[in-house]
């Protein structure tokens, strides 16, 4: 039997739902996979020894919860309700006794959630959304922080020992859509750091001062943060680039976090700066670029 009696259907198996359905089977629930990307789930099978679903339905009929970790809002929305003629939500909730759920733990967009929300709540499903922070190391560890928004506190506790197979720093952030909304104002503040960051090396190379120079003396110093110890030291410095994070999933949390800010009437100019220069790096770049090749799109040519 496995931990807490829920199967789990895992949708969309890349960077970060390979490691972290492997978690979950590693902490003893029965995880049945799913990736439209064939190679992407067998490599999830041979890795793990799971089982994989060759279709939504079939996914559907054998699990009790579907775990989401796609790109985007809209893919997931267009997985539960829109593909295979929406046979996914609909064998969630037909299937289930007690009502089937969804944690959608991709980072999508707020707004769009909450909609999604009342969508599958008329079929009988119910959704969490529960968006990590930590990237692929820590989704290989289960430890991964994870933001929790729900409407009803049944679904959150119901998702919470799934939550725990995969992190260990679980945070309730309020009702359907607050994760969603504190991991993109999450993800802004790291893509905002970073490109302090860029452009402070860029303006040292400039003026002759070293890049390992400046990076130890931040580090040492209050401009310290996520970005300037891990991703400019491990991946900037040595032009390696490889943090398994993509552009396209950066620039597209930035912009969702200047949407919101404008959807709320907020006053916020470095967001909409923001948002610009990284749909700008990744029109240059391309999505399937690593994050912090970013740098390279700012660095004078
Ligand atoms: P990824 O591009 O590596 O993986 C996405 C997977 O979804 C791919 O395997 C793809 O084939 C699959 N997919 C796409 N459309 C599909 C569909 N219609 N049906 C089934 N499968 C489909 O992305 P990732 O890095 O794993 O990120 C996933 C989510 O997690 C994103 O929302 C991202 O912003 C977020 N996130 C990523 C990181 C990171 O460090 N990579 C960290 C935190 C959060």
């Amino acid at each position: 039997m496995p931990p807490s009696g829920e199967i789990v259907g895992f949708i969309g198996l890349g960077n970060m739902g390979r490691p972290m359905g492997a978690s979950l089977a590693r902490s003893g629930f029965e995880v049945v996979g799913y990736d439209a990307d064939s190679a992407a789930a067998a490599a999830f099978a041979g890795e793990t020894g799971c089982r994989t679903a060759p279709t939504l339905a079939a996914l559907a009929a054998a699990a009790s919860v579907a775990v989401t970790m796609l790109p985007t809002g809209a893919i997931v929305r267009q997985v539960l309700l829109e593909e295979e003629g929406g046979a996914l939500a609909h064998g969630l909730g037909v299937g289930n006794a007690g009502g089937g759920l969804v944690i959608d733990m991709s980072s999508s967009e707020p707004v769009g959630t909450r909609a999604l929300g009342a969508a599958l709540a008329e079929r009988g499903v119910g959704l969490v959304d529960a968006p990590v922070s930590g990237g692929v190391e820590k989704a290989r560890d289960g430890t991964l922080a994870i933001m929790i928004g729900a409407d009803d506190a049944p679904a959150a506790e119901r998702a919470e020992p799934v939550l725990r197979a995969m992190g260990d720093r679980l945070f309730r952030a309020g009702p359907l859509g607050a994760g969603h909304a504190a991991k993109a104002l999450n993800n802004y503040i790291a893509a905002a750091a970073f490109t302090a960051a860029s452009e402070a090396l860029i303006v040292g190379d400039a003026f002759g001062l070293e890049r390992e120079t400046l990076l130890t003396i931040v580090n040492n110093s209050t401009g310290r943060n996520f970005n300037s110890e891990v991703p400019m030291k491990q991946h900037v410095l040595p032009r390696t680039f490889a943090t398994g994070f993509k552009l396209g999933l950066m620039a597209k949390d930035v912009a969702i976090a200047a949407d919101l800010a404008e959807a709320v009437g907020a006053d916020a100019p470095l967001a909409v700066t923001m948002k610009a220069r990284w749909a700008e790096a990744n029109a240059a770049l391309g999505p399937g670029a690593d994050f912090t090749r970013a740098i390279t799109h700012w660095e004078p040519k």
